[in-house]
């Protein structure tokens, strides 16, 4: 599971408070530029790496590797996200890098926008809100292009012409009603017909259902269906697995060269172990290896370096089976961690004294690994933009008797922070200087801490009833939705909580109402910024977070803990009763783990389509007319530090980080070094 990044809340600095401080340390100097290109909605961003020039040569090495092993399986999120994804990088690849006309002229500018808006989104379809966006240039605008580009390295099919070719690609850049949306969630429909993500052709939802319902689920069951694709053969419903030799195999295998170097230089038997079975389940494509990878994986936590690399979150299939590839290569961050591994130590006491029903607590909660991590580099679905916590493995049965490991990304949440303190909008839509100024004190630490608890003892709390089935198929296309809430409910109701004092990671409970005052703000009003007027929410984090906001301020109405107020003509968010605004929490935390407990899907779809969906269209508009003004992008993504190694005799003796600072250089590089599928996979 992954915790992305609530916009836009302006910190002034990264909180530095330590686990055991008294006081914050003192900011730091900022030199390092953070800002880069932005377009559309969109805000890229640069992050360092601190940490990356002490470590020893093995550990750059081994990271060099990783490095690239993460890198290599870009290709596979393109196709996943489209099966057109790779055909359609390709060209405007080619274009961008071999248009002969002007580009000083206002339509060039404009394909130049829809290649980063193409490259930030891993295809045409919006990262966050998942619909399909066309250029804003004319389609004869764009076959101009392609008619003076070089032909040669368009992904031109065999025998087809130029002309041909256009023909062929224009409904995919142009027609709205061609794969209008990537994850279609909408009630009572096939959610997988509807849906033009690659995870599946000609089969439907019942089909799909049917087949992996034949699967045991009994005992410690593989999470059937994670990596492959699911088509009809003869008429009949069957899986292409991503493996070596497989779906995806070229790229998969370059990932296995990279790894296997890897392991050369692992820093401990440990490690040397996770790896290899990883290389084992991206070869055989065995599910059954996958399990056994990530419990190495679990059970891996002296390393400092550190990642993943696989077929790993749900999100981006409707019915949450299907794994997005994502990699990331990390250092383990020691000072953070003392924060972070400050409240996973007390675990047990959380799981105790919450407001779950006593049989839906855990007896045991099993080694929740905390850590924060310096990330070196990030791919697939993990960029341009990136989750800043994440908490894995997925799959119940390991959590529950092996645990799980949970990573706060501390240096893109650091950039984050510094980007943020640049911008306003906690000046446009705080209710007042107390408010704001709680925010920019404490809001940076309060948003770390929610992250730590979100996901080191929020994702791991819990349990599921004897003879109940997994989410996904209870609560099936809600199942994430309400899975954010529960972790982000934990974070909520426990950041209030005097323990947190007691354990010295949080100085004041001004923290925890400069979290209450900036998620309530947030879930009510400033993340619709993110959709467009007269949209309806559609992705798990928003949803779960106008969810979690909405219920508390619907339930509190009769004794007014949350109102609207209107100031000059501007409404905002005021809480009066910061008490009882936890105890709600607390009782929809109850709530949602009764629901996961029980595998009660009605309850379960009512709370999501009734406060997480839709959306009030008056104060929307007022939304998004104030933040027009402030010309802030609502979606930030990041540029990848760049590892390059010095080889003597054929061996790495020096590994180099660098910061670029173009992200249309960075993709096209990326285009040029890492492609490994072909246009049909
Ligand atoms: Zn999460």
């Amino acid at each position: 599971m992954k915790l992305k990044s609530i916009m836009a809340i302006s910190a002034v600095v990264l909180s530095s408070y330590q686990a055991g401080a008294q006081t914050p340390a003192a900011p730091k100097k900022e030199s390092f530029n953070v800002m880069a290109e932005s377009f559309s909605d969109l805000q890229v961003l640069r992050y360092q790496v601190p940490g990356f020039e002490k470590l020893t040569p093995k550990q750059k090495e081994l990271s060099y590797y990783l490095y690239e092993a993460t890198l290599s399986g870009r290709d596979m999120i393109y196709d996943q996200k489209s099966k057109y994804g790779i055909l359609l990088r390709k060209t405007i690849e080619t274009i961008y890098g071999t248009y002969k006309g002007d580009k000083k002229t206002a339509d060039w500018k404009k394909f130049q926008d829809y290649c980063g808006r193409f490259w930030f989104s891993n295809g045409n379809h919006h990262h966050y809100g998942n619909e399909k966006f066309i250029p804003e240039c004319s389609a004869t605008y764009f076959k101009s292009l392609i008619m003076n580009c070089n032909a040669a390295a368009l992904p031109i099919g065999k025998g087809e012409t130029t002309d041909a070719f256009w023909k062929r690609v224009e409904p995919l850049f142009y027609d709205m009603k061609v794969q209008p949306k990537c994850v279609d969630l909408t009630a009572g429909i096939d959610n997988i017909v509807a849906s033009s993500n690659n995870f599946y052709e000609g089969v439907t939802q019942k089909e799909v259902e049917d087949f992996y319902d034949k699967m045991p689920t009994t005992g410690n069951a593989p999470s059937w269906g994670l990596n492959s694709k699911v088509v009809k053969v003869n008429g009949k419903v069957t899986e292409k697995i991503w493996k070596s030799g497989g779906m995806y195999g070229p790229a998969i295998d370059k990932i296995c060269y990279w790894l296997d170097k890897a392991i050369t230089v692992a820093e401990n038997a440990k490690q040397k172990q996770t790896m290899e079975l990883l290389v084992k389940f991206l070869r055989s494509g065995d599910l059954k290896d996958f399990d056994d990878y990530s419990i190495a994986w679990v059970q891996d936590t002296d390393s400092k370096i550190d990642g993943i690399n696989g077929f790993i979150e749900v999100y981006l299939d409707a019915i949450g089976k299907k794994g997005s590839y994502e990699s990331y290569v990390s250092i383990k961050d020691e000072e953070a961690t003392k924060r972070i591994a400050a409240i996973a130590k007390e675990a047990q006491w959380f799981e105790d004294n919450s407001p779950l029903m006593p049989e839906h607590k855990k007896k045991q909660v099993k080694g929740i690994i905390a850590k924060a991590i310096t990330v070196i580099a990030e791919s697939g679905d993990l960029a341009p933009t990136t989750a800043i916590g994440i908490n894995l493995p997925n799959a119940d049965w390991i959590r529950k008797e092996h645990g799980s490991k949970s990573v706060s990304l501390s240096n893109v949440i650091h950039s984050y922070n510094v980007a943020s303190a640049l911008k306003g909008t906690i000046d446009e839509y705080g209710l007042n200087d107390v408010v704001k100024n709680r925010i920019k004190q404490y809001g940076a630490l309060a948003s770390d801490l929610h992250t730590d608890m979100h996901e080191c003892i929020g994702h791991a709390s819990g349990q599921i009833n004897e003879g109940v089935e997994t989410t996904d198929k209870t609560l099936k296309n809600y199942a994430s939705c309400l899975e954010e809430a529960r972790a982000d409910l934990v974070g909520l109701y426990y950041i209030m909580d005097k323990k947190l004092l007691d354990i010295k990671v949080m100085p004041s409970m001004d923290v925890a109402k400069a979290e209450y005052d900036s998620y309530i703000m947030n879930g009510l009003m400033t993340q619709l910024t993110r959709i467009k007027l007269g949209d309806n929410i559609e992705e798990a984090h928003m949803r779960n977070r106008q969810l979690n906001a909405k219920w508390v301020y619907e339930m509190g109405k009769k004794e007014n803990v949350i109102e609207f107020v209107k100031h000059g003509g501007k409404t905002y968010v005021q809480i009066n009763n910061y008490e009882k605004l936890r105890s709600l929490f607390g009782d929809l935390l109850r709530e949602i783990q009764r629901i996961k407990s029980e595998g009660d899907f009605k309850a379960g779809q009512a709370l999501v389509e009734n406060y997480g969906v839709k959306v009030d269209a008056v104060l929307h508009k007022e939304i998004l007319e104030r933040y027009s003004k402030l010309g802030i992008k609502p979606y930030r993504g990041f540029i990848q530090p760049k590892l390059t190694a010095t080889m003597t005799g054929g061996k790495v003796s020096d590994v180099k980080v660098e910061y670029p600072t173009s992200f249309f250089a960075q993709m096209m590089e990326y285009g040029k070094k890492y492609s490994f599928l072909g246009v049909n996979n």
